[in-house]
């Protein structure tokens, strides 16, 4: 195969439009509802509920600001309402997801809180149960964990719960990457005593932006509700007794959002497809795909991502902004097979890089079940049985271009660049 540039770039994962979007766009232009209520709130909100099976949705202007709400509600929900100017989780510990996108774990910090990192497992590449139980050892004052679903793949959810429910913790469901997965025919976004998705551009679905914060309680739906519109009291005038946000999500983007929902099950159908055709297609590399629970969860294939087998990696050194590979014959490194896949006009990425070793937030607490039977809370720790499997996934994975407009012939090609990176 002769492998030449694509003449229009393969994103990592771009918005698909269908039509029906730009309608609800033109019905809130047509009808003036161009602010922050409408029909397409209300429409979007019911289309959720429906989708996800939970008993409120509440529509905002992002899955970091539903985060933000959801961890704010709990705070208050375990340790009351603070002084104004002071955080729901000012001096808390707050057990978190470790392999995830920043916006996961940056509310808790919002409402003053401390993460503490729990490192993940190598079946779904999300929080490990254990790894989260021995925290609660270490920790055992914790009241609050919040839990991502890495790249449309759900985790060892009810463990997870199950622990949480042990220790009466409060759970916050980041369910932004899973929207449509289930675990044991249930939704993500289902588990949390909270939980969000987001619309953001990249995500399965899009409303250009946004996010929805669900829940079963109404009256905890309401208060995010009255928390996003600035916290307004019903009252002739702009009375406040708490603090307010301006979070709530628009009826112009809501009709995006809107018109996408219809489309979700056919873009995770297409998103599967591609990730059937890349574990096909790499079949024989000593790789694997993201791996998933094919007994207990059905992912919605947001992102398809691989990783290399430990033996045929070539050295690869990262710096906090640089990285450095020494390519050697029939050996590969995330970063060479990104660069590849650059050269030739299409978009990889690297998996997130875990919490822990961000700088932002180095110095916070770090647990792992491996190591000598104690809670590690240092990851450079050398120690005999001492494991990061985050940090290790984060050196091997990468994630693929995962376009749902990607033709097979396209992916074919990206396909053979990866390789290549073998020779
Ligand atoms: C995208 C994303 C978010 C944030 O959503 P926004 O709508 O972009 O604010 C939060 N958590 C995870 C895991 C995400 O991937």
């Amino acid at each position: 195969m002769e492998i030449r540039p694509f003449e229009k770039k393969i994103w990592l994962s771009s918005p698909t439009m269908h039509g029906d979007e730009i309608k609800y766009v033109q019905e809130a232009y047509d009808t003036n509802w161009m602010s922050t209520v409408g029909a397409n709130i209300n429409e979007a909100e019911k289309l959720i509920c429906e989708k996800v099976g939970c008993k409120e949705a509440v529509a905002l202007s992002s899955g970091t600001a539903a985060l933000h709400l959801a961890i704010k509600l709990a705070g208050e929900r375990l340790y009351g309402q603070p002084k104004v100017g002071h955080g729901t989780l000012e001096g808390k510990k707050v057990f978190c997801s470790d392999l995830t996108f920043d916006a996961t774990v940056n509310p808790i910090a919002y409402e003053g809180g401390e993460a503490v990192f729990i490192d993940t497992e190598e079946d779904t590449w999300n929080m490990d149960p254990e790894s989260l139980e021995r925290a609660f050892e270490t920790y055992p004052d914790v009241k609050l964990v919040v839990v991502a679903h890495l790249y449309g793949t759900p985790g060892k959810i009810d463990g997870i719960q199950r622990i949480c429910r042990a220790h009466n913790a409060l759970i916050v469901e980041d369910a932004a990457e899973s929207f449509g997965a289930t675990y044991k025919g249930k939704q993500t976004g289902l588990f949390g005593d909270y939980s969000i998705l987001s619309f953001n551009g990249n995500k399965i679905i899009t409303g250009s932006a946004g996010g929805a914060f669900l829940t079963n309680s109404t009256e905890d739906a309401h208060k995010v509700r009255k928390w996003s519109t600035q916290a307004r009291e019903d009252a002739p005038w702009y009375q406040h007794e708490e603090l307010g946000y301006n979070y709530r999500m628009s009826n112009v983007i809501a009709g995006i959002v809107r018109g996408q929902i219809p489309y979700l099950e056919e873009h995770i159908a297409q998103k599967k497809e591609i990730f059937m055709r890349y574990k096909e297609g790499l079949k024989g590399l000593p790789v694997r795909m993201n791996p998933y629970d094919k007994k207990n969860s059905e992912p919605n294939f947001w992102l398809s991502c691989m990783i290399i087998d430990e033996d045929v990696m070539c050295r690869q050194v990262r710096g906090e902004k640089e990285v450095l590979y020494n390519p050697e014959p029939g050996k590969t490194c995330p970063t060479e097979i990104l660069s590849a896949i650059a050269e030739n006009n299409a978009e990889g990425r690297p998996i997130w890089k875990p919490m822990h070793m961000q700088p932002i937030y180095r110095s916070n607490a770090f647990i792992t079940k491996y190591g000598n039977g104690r809670a590690r809370s240092n990851a450079y720790i050398e120690e005999e049985g001492f494991k990061d499997v985050g940090a290790d996934i984060f050196n091997r994975g990468l994630c693929l271009p995962s376009d749902n407009k990607m033709t097979k012939e396209q992916q074919d090609m990206i396909i053979e660049i990866i390789r290549r990176c073998f020779d």
